[in-house]
């Protein structure tokens, strides 16, 4: 209904409403151009307040595409784009000629059949991820969003795909209160088409973390770590891609699909915020 509308109503149909208690539409619109300046001014005052602080140099972020990167660390994140390796998506430097694996990969035996990533894990890339797992990024969400619309490779792989996001251990997801595999699966449906997200997947060992491990240990680590989710049930013409936050080896996505692949997934893909 509109104001117009509203007033009319008002004015005519409201007995013990005295004619001066109806402030005139003028009146009613300056009120509302008021309240939107207000609230303009209010965002104005906590930016002072409580400044916004950019999570890849620390200065005040104003006036920027995102509201916790300043434009120069934004213009310092390196995008994933054409080529790049079809197992976990580094970009190659030149041209490349049909599906090839990075050095990284190459000792990878792979239970996916391709894989992408966002970005690369370097200065501001990496401490927003950090950010975001360490520091309860819920405030970055919104800029999780911003950096995912340019992630285009990416955002292409996963279009029409059904999303599963690396679980936590019920014990750590207690503790921390959020999954952030959960927030970029959520951030690319938003932004990538994908056709949505299905938490099928359960951690049944609280695995130490494995930031120092090497590749033998990491697989190690892993080995027995996932397992299906109690009653779900895998389509065989749906495809099916793990997200997590992170590719390092690819060993923690590595070991979350071959739970989907022997539960019957036929096409199957891995996906990760940054790589590093
Ligand atoms: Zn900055
Ligand atoms: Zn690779």
């Amino acid at each position: 209904m509109g104001t117009e509308r509203l007033y009319f109503i008002l004015e005519r149909s409201a007995f013990s409403v005295k004619r001066w208690a109806l402030p005139p539409l003028s009146a009613m619109l300056v009120l509302v151009e008021t309240e939107k300046r207000i609230r303009a001014a209010g965002r104005a005052v906590l930016d002072v307040v409580f400044p916004r602080w950019c999570v890849g140099c620390g200065g005040v972020v104003e006036a920027a595409t995102c509201q916790h990167i300043c434009e120069n660390c934004l213009g310092e994140v390196v995008f994933s784009r054409l080529p790049h390796c079809s197992t976990c998506g580094w970009p190659f430097p030149g041209e490349v000629s049909g599906p090839r694996r990075c050095p990284n990969c190459v000792d990878l035996d792979p239970e996916f059949d391709e894989g992408r990533t966002g970005m690369l894990l370097r200065g501001p890339a990496r401490a927003f991820v950090h950010e975001l797992k360490y520091h309860a990024g819920w405030h970055l969400r919104g800029d999780l969003q911003i950096l995912a619309r340019q992630m285009t490779p990416l955002r292409e792989f996963v279009s029409s795909a059904v999303l599963v996001p690396v679980p936590l251990h019920p014990r750590r997801m207690r503790w921390r209160g959020f999954n952030q595999a959960r927030w970029i699966a959520d951030a690319l449906v938003a932004v990538g088409g994908a056709a949505g997200v299905e938490e099928l997947l359960v951690r049944v060992r609280d695995t130490p973390q494995q930031t120092r491990l090497d590749r033998a240990a990491r697989e190690k680590n892993m080995k027995g770590a996932f397992a299906l989710h109690t009653g779900a049930i895998l389509k065989s013409d749906v495809f099916y891609i793990v997200v997590d936050d992170v590719f390092t080896t690819g060993a923690t996505l590595n070991a979350c699909a071959k739970v989907l692949r022997q539960a019957g997934a036929s096409a199957l893909g891995v996906a990760s915020l940054g790589h590093g």
